[in-house]
């Protein structure tokens, strides 16, 4: 009896419903083919190389699963309804890279976004603004010039860039400073996302597994490859990510400005994963068939 009149209840909404909603039987099947469509869309994937950069975006999402390879940490699951990769690469161009060919060969995304803290190499960036890497660029990949035994050791004079990609590799040249383009429909995605803990500007990023403490030195990387931050992953993941032709957009909060006085905050990683977050969603949307 309580169960017909449930029933009778829900058919009688249901109809009302339809009603409601009127000629093409709309908008309910609109939202289920919208949801059937995110899911259909190859997964972004979003990394972060310690535990404060990537924990937080694990946390929210939705129907996890979570797969380790080697040290590696890969959560899969939704957000919104769109398909996301949370990587956590670990510190370091090696282990970035390494994740990085792990995850294209296994998930096979639609793009990656390398995201995280960094040291401020410009004066007028502070701790909480966040850059979007128009360029990335491999900071640590030098050639030195000659010096005999006694001669020292000068790093203001190493102004010859290494390439590690040349075009002919049977007579590598040197070469001018090899920048890493970050993907203008990633790109576009974060310029639409609201940040309010600071400003967003775009700049080109430096990596090396160097944490550079020595002002005169950040000044040349500054000057020369017009870096606005240092990190230690977003080239080496951009390296690998051109190669297999899976677009990339490093993005990173500064965490630390040596060049103006402002003091490492750790804090400051939970707020580039909140932005990340919206960027990826909106990214996600923009590829949602029209
Ligand atoms: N408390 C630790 C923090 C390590 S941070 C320590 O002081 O050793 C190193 C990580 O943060 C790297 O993954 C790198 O990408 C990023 N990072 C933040 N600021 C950096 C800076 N100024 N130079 C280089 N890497 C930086």
């Amino acid at each position: 009896m309580q169960f017909k009149y449930t029933f009778g209840v829900i058919s009688l909404c249901s109809v009302l419903l339809l009603v409601g909603c009127n000629n093409d039987h709309s908008s309910v099947s609109q939202i289920s083919t919208v949801e059937a469509q995110k899911q259909e869309l190859q997964p972004i994937i979003i990394q972060g190389a310690l535990p404060i950069e990537s924990q937080q975006m694990a946390a929210k999402l939705q129907n996890v699963t979570v797969e380790t390879v080697g040290g590696w940490t890969f959560w899969k699951g939704t957000y919104n309804g769109y398909p996301m990769i949370i990587s956590k690469t670990r510190m370091g161009m090696s282990n970035s890279a390494a994740a990085t060919a792990l995850a294209i060969e296994r998930y096979k995304p639609i793009a990656i976004i390398n995201q995280g803290t960094a040291g401020g190499h410009d004066p007028d960036l502070h701790v909480y603004d966040i850059v979007l890497g128009k360029y990335a660029t491999n900071i640590g990949a030098l050639k030195t010039p000659k010096q005999p035994v006694g001669g020292g050791s000068n790093s203001l004079k190493w102004i010859e860039a290494f390439d590690v990609l040349p075009t002919d590799e049977s007579d590598p040249k040197p070469i001018q400073i090899r920048k890493f383009e970050g993907d203008k429909e990633l790109l576009m995605a974060a310029h639409k996302v609201r940040y309010d803990k600071g400003g967003v500007v775009e700049g080109t990023i430096g990596s090396a597994d160097v944490w550079n403490n020595e002002l005169d030195r950040i000044q040349f990387f500054h000057q020369r490859y017009g870096t606005s931050v240092e990190e230690m992953e977003a080239a080496s993941v951009a390296q690998i990510a051109r190669q297999f032709k899976v677009p990339f957009l490093g993005i990173r909060i500064l965490s630390n400005n040596i060049t103006n006085n402002e003091a490492y905050n750790p804090r400051t990683g939970e707020a580039c994963q909140d932005y990340v977050l919206h960027v990826a969603e909106e990214y996600m949307k923009s590829k949602l068939p029209k």
